[in-house]
């Protein structure tokens, strides 16, 4: 149980037409998950319900705060246990953590926070299994935009394997040399998923054309 809740605000506005319920509210219960995805979208559920009993208090039931608009303003989800084995924290504010095989390490939809890069053992999208991180390659390039999701799941590849989760904007200023090689890094991979896409791509094109139900498909797109 990694991260932790830190005092979340959230900001919580009724969709429905001309209702003027717009509120702020500060979730300071203990919520602890495996990602800070796990946690933010705990606290959300949190908020909303919250939300929902101030609002029908306020406003009646005559329509409910079904699907509100919530966003979080304030707070933070911290990493916790750094006295835990599976995770350190450097100097350098670099968390070093610790999986076990087929342990998510980052999942798809989650905010992007940081950069990531293999320090022992491997590790690979479940999608894309073929794709491989080795020691040194990074992945997590949508840390390098400010509110990107993870793209997709990435998953340990053999127990004990090890990730430094970078900053970005911290390492920057410490350490540009080694942010810039990370960014380097990050990039070539990004361009090496587009190759694995385009491969993809002509593989289900030459499966299209190779289908028997191509002379009709022809018939069709002939009588053009
Ligand atoms: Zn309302």
């Amino acid at each position: 149980m990694p991260y932790r809740l830190n005092k979340g605000v959230f900001d919580v506005r009724c969709r429905y037409p001309h209702c003027p319920f717009h509120d702020q509210l500060e979730i300071d219960q203990n919520i602890m998950g495996m990602t800070e995805g796990d946690v933010r979208s705990e606290a959300l559920k949190m908020a909303r319900d919250q939300a929902m009993v101030k609002h029908d208090s306020i406003y009646g039931r005559r329509h409910g705060l079904e699907n509100p608009e919530i966003r979080m303003i304030g707070g933070s989800c911290q990493l916790v246990g750094t006295n835990n084995a599976a995770v350190t924290a450097t100097p350098l504010g670099v968390i070093i953590r610790q999986y076990a095989k087929g342990e998510p390490i980052v999942r798809r939809g989650e905010e992007a926070t940081s950069l990531c890069q293999v320090l022992k053992g491997y590790a690979y999208p479940p999608m894309n299994k073929g794709h491989r991180y080795g020691v040194g390659d990074c992945f997590g390039a949508a840390a390098l935009l400010p509110n990107h999701s993870r793209l997709t799941d990435i998953v340990a590849g053999n127990d004990a394997t090890e990730i430094a989760f970078y900053r970005l904007a911290d390492l920057k200023e410490k350490e540009p040399a080694q942010a810039s090689r990370l960014v380097t890094n990050v990039m070539e991979d990004t361009l090496r998923v587009m190759e694995d896409l385009g491969r993809a791509v002509d593989r289900l094109r030459k499966e299209v054309d190779a289908r028997p139900a191509r002379r009709s498909l022809r018939r069709v797109t002939g009588s053009r």
